[in-house]
Parts: C-alpha cells; structure tokens; sequence
C-alpha cells in the first residue's frame, strides 16, 4: 500500500483543455533543445506584444496602497457599479448588487455552473465551444449537450434544432458570442429566437461575451441581456481581451432576469463566491478606467489597424492555399480554418497538428479540442504580425502537401 500511487479523482478523465495540453509540452521540449516554437495556439495578446493601455497601468500602480484588505466577495463595488452602468448603456436591466467580479471569466465560468448544477443536469453548449464551458460543466457533475454550429452555416447555431436537443434535464444555454475559435458574430434574430427557446423552457442563458468590442468589417455585436428581458441570463465579461490585459485576470459577470425566476441563485453564486473570500483586489482598480476610458480594440480592428491586417494574412494564407477553406472571423481573435474533407477524406487534425509542431515548430490547435466530431479544423489566434502569419501559413502549406503524399 505505501508504494501505490495517489489517485486523482475519477472526475477528472472526462475534462480535457487542449489548448495548453500535450502539444504545448512538446513544445516546451522543443525551446528546451534550442529552437523557436511559433505559438499560434493561445489568445494572449501580452506574447504577441501588445501592452495594457498606460491608464489602466497607472490605475492599478496606484492601487497598491488601497488594496490591501479583502474586498467584498462579490467585488468592489466602484468595479460592479461601472459593470453594471456599461450593461445599463446597452440596455440591460444591470444592478451592482447582481454583479459578481472573478480572478477571470474563467473563475466565473466554474462558479456560476457550480452553483446551478446537480448530477446529470444537461447544459447546451455550442460545438465548437471555447473548452472550458465542456469542461467546467463535466467538473460541475452536469451533462454537456453540444449543439453544432457548423461552417456551412457561417458558424451560426439553428435556435430549432437546439430546442430539439432540449429535455427535462436540460438546465442551461450557453451562448458564446462573438465566438471563439469560429469568430461567429450572432445576428440580433436569432439571438431573440434563442431567448425564446430559453423561455420556453425555462433555462438560464448563460452568455460569454468576453470578444464584445473585438469586431471586424462593420460586424454588430448585440449584447443578450436586454433581449433576455425576465429570462434568468448571465452576461460574462472581461478585461482579457478586450482590454488586453490577460494576466490581470480580472473578469465579471451580471445576472438579469426576474427576480421570482432567479430563485436561490444569487445567494448560491454568493456563498461560492465567499468560499473564495474575494478576487484579487490591486486588479479591480482597472475595471472603471477600462469601461470609462479610452479603448484600443477598435483602433485595432479597423482597416489600418494591426488585427484588420492579420485577419486579412489569414484569409490570403487560406486563399493561397490549395487545400483550405476559412468562414471569415466576423469577431474575436481567431480563425478556424479546416481542410477540404474531399482531398482529405481521413484527415486526423491531432497527428496533424503534432507534424506541424515536429517539422514546423508551429503550434496551433486542433479542431476536435473543441469538441466538435468533424477532425478537419484546426484553429490560429490572429495576435500575431502580419508577416507572421504569411510565414505561419506558408509553412502550414508545406506540411499539408506532406500530409497529401503520404
Ligand atoms: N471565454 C472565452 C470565450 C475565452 O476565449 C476565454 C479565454 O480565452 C475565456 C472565457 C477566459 O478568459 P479569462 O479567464 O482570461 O477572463
């Protein structure tokens, strides 16, 4: 007995999160033996050498004194009161009361399944989803429900064939819009029709909106909470992306909905969130100067700006290609590309995203890590220089017609 191995817990094999999985060990291998890995693999616009804007350095610079004593559990209310005016701006019936302020939309994410699940419980999830949402639910006890939101609908969920997916169990709608890894940006109508299947049936809407203000070529991002109305919804957002500020992990969520269909959820998210005392505190003093403030994003996402221009690389690298198709990223930092199943009939995105790393050192990943049944996607994050990402696809190209050879 003394030389047996501690077991982890059995809930465990079935949550995976391939975007910081084997392939990036191998690449750690890889520097470790002198070479450069080209990392297209994680939204983290602090690699690609992009700063947090100066106002919300200095803000949280001058935090220091003030920060430290715990917060309250839900967050600072400075922070929850400007979380909440910039959703009252959008129309939503936002209160600082019903804002909860986490260490990231990730923390959030696990907290807000956590309070609503019971064993088996289903909860719809886009497919391909960001892989937290699949794996947060399976860590939570509940039943993750994929709902497809293929290419050939530009990557758009059919509200129908969603509330087909419904059952007795089915608890909650996870919406991820603008979406990662599809760059899927959701049209007003049927956002409304998902409300309504929502209300149909009386599940919560759960809404990353952490991509809100990353939108190329015009695209119109329609915040869910003032269509959700009565419906129970949580609004999730954050200063990762947006902000570019990932490793402030600062995130929010805002709960709307009638308070008489909301039930006990708001002392659960509560209690959970005081179990973890409060997030940290220095970074909730950049949450009012980055909704107050001036913002970089749309600089960036214009024509000119250097998103637009990597956006544009990938689409040329896809155009160039002999064997790629791309539905344009309306939003978002990413690309999803897959390959022509017709040239490719057997197509395994795995080996192929390790030959890549092996003969390329490129990381990307792929497809089927998030949860999606097709094997021919694969997705690149699009913070990188423009050059970048010529030589990030010409590269792919070669490894492409390698794959084809064989
Ligand atoms: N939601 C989506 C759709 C994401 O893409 C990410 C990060 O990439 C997160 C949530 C988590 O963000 P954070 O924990 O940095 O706030």
């Amino acid at each position: 007995m003394q030389n047996q191995a501690i077991a982890v817990g059995r809930r465990l094999d079935q949550v995976r999160y391939d975007i910081r999985g084997p392939l990036s060990r191998r690449a750690h291998e890889l520097e470790a033996e002198g070479h450069s890995v080209l990392r297209l693999n994680i939204g983290n616009p602090g690699l690609f050498g992009f700063r947090v804007p100066q106002h919300l350095r200095d803000a949280i610079a001058n935090a220091l004194p003030k920060s430290e004593a715990y917060c309250h559990q839900q967050g600072l209310v400075e922070a929850r009161e400007a979380v909440a005016a910039q959703h009252r701006r959008n129309g939503a019936a936002a209160v600082a009361e019903r804002v909860f302020i986490g260490n990231g939309v990730s923390e959030l994410i696990d907290l807000s399944l956590r309070a609503l699940l019971d064993p088996g419980d289903e909860v719809l999830i886009p497919a391909p989803d960001y892989p937290l949402w699949t794996a947060a639910t399976r860590l939570n006890g509940g039943q993750p429900v994929h709902y497809p939101c293929p290419p050939e609908r530009a990557h758009l969920p059919d509200p129908d064939e969603i509330a087909a997916l419904v059952t007795p169990r089915t608890k909650a709608l996870v919406i991820i819009n603008p979406n990662n890894p599809t760059g899927a940006v959701y049209p007003r109508e049927i956002l409304e029709a998902l409300v309504a299947v929502a209300a149909r049936h009386g599940l919560v809407l759960l809404c990353d909106e952490i991509y809100d203000s990353v939108l190329y070529d015009g695209a119109h991002f329609e915040p869910l909470a003032p269509l959700a109305g009565e419906v129970p919804c949580i609004s999730y957002g954050g200063l990762s992306k947006v902000h570019l500020a990932c490793g402030y992990r600062v995130g929010w969520l805002s709960v709307t909905g009638a308070a008489r269909r909301l039930g006990d959820l708001l002392h659960a998210l509560d209690l959970l969130a005081s179990l973890r005392l409060c997030s940290n505190v220095t970074a909730q003093w950049a949450i009012k100067p980055a909704l107050e403030g001036p913002n970089e994003i749309g600089a960036l996402t214009q024509p000119g700006g250097r998103l637009h221009a990597a956006r544009e690389a990938i689409c040329n690298g896809v155009a160039r290609s002999a064997f790629l198709q791309l539905v344009q990223p309306q939003g978002a930092l990413y690309a999803f590309p897959s390959v022509d199943p017709e040239r490719f009939p057997d197509f395994d995105d795995e080996a192929f995203a390790l030959a890549l790393l092996e003969h390329e050192h490129m990381i990307l990943v792929p497809g089927s890590s998030f949860n999606i049944a097709a094997r021919n996607h694969f997705r690149v994050t699009l913070l990188p220089e423009p050059v970048v990402l010529d030589d990030a696809f010409a590269r792919i190209e070669r490894e492409l017609v390698l794959t084809a050879e064989r």
